[in-house]
């Protein structure tokens, strides 16, 4: 009887086993170096950030592979190359305050606020901003607010912004926001209706006018209007 107790503890202790979160992490940072990433910073920073402690323990074991997934409330986690493409489309500064739009689990905003000075982050849904409140305050990321509440028009009580953000797609881009971003100033946002083919854009906005450039076809959440 001891011995088959045993046994049964020596199989369930192989099988289940906790996962290399480390060299997990650091496959993810070799494919994004395949798919063209080539800023070292960011590549950087994704390779010291915990993603798993972002993503609710059902779905952890995928943590690192290259896919969105979800955290509750019908909402994504973003897929890793793209969270590190518009990282790269930001291009981030050490002095840069930053906003980001749809806090969703808190990562995105962690990779940002390693790469920059300060960064306010809005989340609409209740649930989802003291998740990732709470767990950026357990990480020690100091210099991300979390806000709870809708950002469709930005943060006007910290702007003007060196970058902004946006990782739930608009139908289209809320004038508010440029008015939040400084001159020469850069803005990433998916754009477009959910239903049909949404856009990444990289706006930069400069004082002779506002430059826009396509990236690549994206599909995000859409992004709540409740004004
Ligand atoms: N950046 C996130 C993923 C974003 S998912 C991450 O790293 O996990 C998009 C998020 O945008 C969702 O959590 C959704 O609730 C939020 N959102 C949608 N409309 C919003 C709005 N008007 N204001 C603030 N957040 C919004």
């Amino acid at each position: 009887m001891k011995f088959k107790v045993l046994f049964l503890f020596l199989i369930s202790f192989l099988f289940c086993e906790t996962p290399n979160w480390d060299k997990e992490r650091q496959k993810m940072i070799e494919k994004l170096k395949e798919y063209g990433i080539r800023n070292q910073k960011v590549l950087s920073v994704m390779s010291e950030i915990p993603r798993h402690k972002f993503i609710p323990e059902y779905y952890r074991s995928y943590a690192y592979e290259d896919t969105p997934l979800p955290i509750g409330f019908n909402q994504t986690i973003s897929q890793p190359y793209i969270v590190a493409l518009m990282t790269e489309l930001l291009d981030i500064q050490p002095e840069d305050k930053i906003l980001e739009i749809g806090t969703g689990s808190g990562y995105q905003a962690a990779v940002l606020g390693k790469l920059s000075k300060e960064v306010y982050t809005i989340e609409i849904i209740e649930e989802l901003c003291s998740r990732s409140q709470k767990i950026l305050k357990e990480l020690q990321f100091n210099n991300i607010q979390v806000i709870c509440g809708d950002g469709y028009e930005g943060y006007k009580e910290k702007a003007p912004y060196d970058k902004i953000l946006l990782t739930a797609a608009p139908k289209e881009l809320p004038e508010e926001l440029l008015k939040q971003l400084k001159i020469n100033g850069i803005l990433v946002a998916p754009i477009g209706d959910v239903k049909e083919i949404q856009i990444l854009y990289k706006f930069t906005k400069t004082k002779e006018g506002l430059k826009k450039e396509s990236v690549i076809p994206v599909r995000f959440v859409p992004m709540i209007k409740k004004k």
